[in-house]
């Protein structure tokens, strides 16, 4: 945990600290408050922060990390991609981690293994080209350096990540590349919010809202959390100040009993957000029904290519099509006791699901929570695990 001496503003991430507990104590009820971006939950762990709360505040943690959300048939579609011949699968470096669910699908097997889909490390391991990219401009590359193969961009992330996968949609298309395509499981923030606020499994108090997502598609996207679920929302950076006040901006209106959106993290963070990068998703991209881990398909909250641009969809990838059918129709698969699912809607902390630290680790995933670094479980692991017992 890092000292509180060496924080940046350290005597006003105090003087912060010192507001909360006194608003905390005022409200007299338990508060949960979550976050909902990777980057949040990494920062709060590593900072202690949850530890120095008042004892009736809890910090959950949200649907935050796209690697974490993305549905188990869209991990296992992206290993059948890899099994076609003449693919390569190209995606960003967790991914390859995140284990299959092993379930029998005709036509696709991975790892030596016929109808059994693997990770995509295990597709790698058993000769099929799997290759980590930092960018799908790096996709796009390889695409170019290999005409005679087909490049499939296995495109995760949430509206950060969009704006750059759209630009090299169009870069492909300024180019006439043929043999690049992307299979987009692209998720939408505010959607999950709703569907997590309608579900009611989770009594929230408030969001503490993602500071990248929202560089790019500003505050009023909001709006709807706090008008129609009267749940405050609150757009914070990632500094330990920045959270800390963030937390008592929340605190703030939950004790005059309102709910608006705010913004903590105004040096990055406009109202409108980001036009230029939400114009260029939406010439590419249209919103649709998306399977997420946890939390079932939420209306319009995915992201799929436009019509006009579907020679660069994955789906429509003939050698594919049949088996991403069935995989998109077929029942969603739980993981073998893991509680990850639970985890993302903040029905369980990390350290309640009883594979944490035991057979589940960062060396040896079970489930994706682990798998990400901005996953929940990684940053249990990795900084609160001894408040856990030392499992
Ligand atoms: S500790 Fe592992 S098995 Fe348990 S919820 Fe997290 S990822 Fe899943």
């Amino acid at each position: 945990m890092k000292e509180w001496d060496e924080l940046r503003d350290a005597d006003l991430a105090r003087a912060v600290l010192g507001s909360i507990h006194r608003r905390a104590g005022k409200i007299r009820r338990p508060i949960n408050l979550m976050e909902v971006c990777g980057t949040h939950t990494v920062a709060i762990s590593r900072n202690g922060l949850r530890q120095v709360m008042p004892p009736n505040l809890r910090l959950l943690s949200g649907p935050g990390c796209p690697v974490c959300v993305t549905d188990q048939r869209d991990i296992d579609a992206a290993v059948c991609l890899a099994e076609i011949p003449g693919v390569i699968l190209a995606t960003f470096g967790d991914m390859i981690r995140v284990p299959g669910s092993n379930r029998r699908l005709p036509g696709c097997g991975a790892a030596g293994n016929p109808g059994e889909p693997g990770s995509l490390g295990e597709a790698r391991a058993a000769g099929r080209d799997v290759r980590v990219v930092y960018s799908p401009l790096d996709a796009l590359a390889i695409a170019e350096a290999n005409q005679d193969k087909t490049v499939i961009f296995y495109a995760v992330g949430f509206e950060t990540t969009a704006p750059m996968v759209a630009a090299t949609i169009e870069e492909a298309a300024a180019r006439g590349m043929e043999n690049f395509r992307v299979f987009s499981v692209h998720k939408l923030v505010p959607p999950a919010l709703e569907s997590i606020l309608s579900g009611g499994e989770v009594a929230i108090d408030g969001f503490i809202c993602p500071g990248h997502v929202s560089v790019v598609i500003g505050l009023g996207a909001y709006r709807a959390v706090a008008e129609k679920y009267h749940v405050p929302a609150v757009v914070g950076g990632f500094e330990a100040v920045d959270i800390l006040q963030t937390v008592d901006m929340l605190l703030a209106q939950v004790e005059a009993g309102e709910a608006r959106v705010e913004n903590q993290y105004r040096r990055v963070v406009t109202a409108e957000g980001n036009r230029s990068a939400q114009e260029l998703v939406g010439k590419f991209f249209h919103p649709v029904d998306s399977a997420w881990r946890g939390l079932g398909v939420i209306p319009d909250s995915g992201l799929a290519l436009r019509e006009e641009f579907s020679q660069f969809h994955a789906e429509r990838f003939e050698p594919a099509v049949e088996t991403l059918r069935q995989l998109k129709n077929s029942p969603p698969s739980r993981m073998n006791g893991c509680a990850c699912g639970d985890v993302l809607k903040g029905l369980v902390s990390p350290t309640q699901c009883r594979l944490f630290g035991a057979t589940c680790t960062p060396v040896s995933p079970v489930g994706p929570c682990m798998v990400s670094t901005e996953g929940a479980c990684a940053a249990y692991y990795k900084y609160e695990r001894q408040m856990a017992g030392g499992r």
